[in-house]
C-alpha cells in the first residue's frame, strides 16, 4: 500500500527551523499502515529536511554552523545569475538535502526520543513550503 500526502507550512525563511514531527506522525497514524518506510521530502531548492534534537541550544548550534558553512555576506556566482541574492540559501539546502527516510514498525516511527524531523527554510524571505510525505508499507 502506498500513501502520498502533502503538508504546507508558512515559514519566516532566513534559516527558520520548524519541528514537523507531529504532523508527519499524524499522517502515519491516519494511514493505518503498520509496517514499512516513510519518506519526507521538501519541494524547492532553498529548503531542506533533517533530523536533530529540537531544543534551543541545538537550534542555535545548527544556525551557527550553517552561517559558517555558507555565510550570507559572501559573493555567490548564483546571485549574478538571477539577482535574487540567495546563493547561500541554495548552498545550505544542497548540503543538508531535501529528504529523509524513516522506517516504522507497529505504526511507530523508528525515531529516537530526542530525534525530531526538522524543516529548514534557508531562503532569504518568508515562504509557503510543501512537504510531501510518502508511506510505503502494509
Ligand atoms: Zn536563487
Amino acid at each position: 500500500m502506498v500513501i502520498n500526502q502533502t503538508l504546507t507550512f508558512s515559514t519566516r525563511g532566513n534559516g527558520h527551523l520548524i519541528d514537523v514531527t507531529s504532523q508527519v506522525s499524524g499522517i502515519l497514524a491516519d494511514s493505518g499502515i503498520r509496517n514499512g518506510i516513510l519518506t519526507v521530502f521538501v519541494v524547492g531548492s532553498t529548503a531542506a529536511i533533517t533530523t536533530f534534537e529540537y531544543e534551543p541550544g541545538l537550534i542555535k548550534d545548527m544556525t551557527e554552523l550553517y552561517d559558517k558553512l555558507a555565510p550570507v555576506n559572501k559573493h555567490y556566482a548564483h546571485d549574478a545569475t538571477w539577482g535574487d541574492a540567495n546563493g547561500f540559501s541554495h548552498v545550505r539546502a544542497a548540503l543538508q538535502g531535501p529528504s529523509l527516510t524513516i522506517p516504522f514498525e507497529d505504526g511507530s516511527l523508528y525515531l529516537g526520543t530526542w530525534q525530531q524531523i526538522v524543516l529548514a527554510d534557508f531562503d532569504n524571505r518568508p515562504r509557503q513550503r510543501s512537504i510531501v510525505v510518502n508511506i510505503i508499507g502494509e
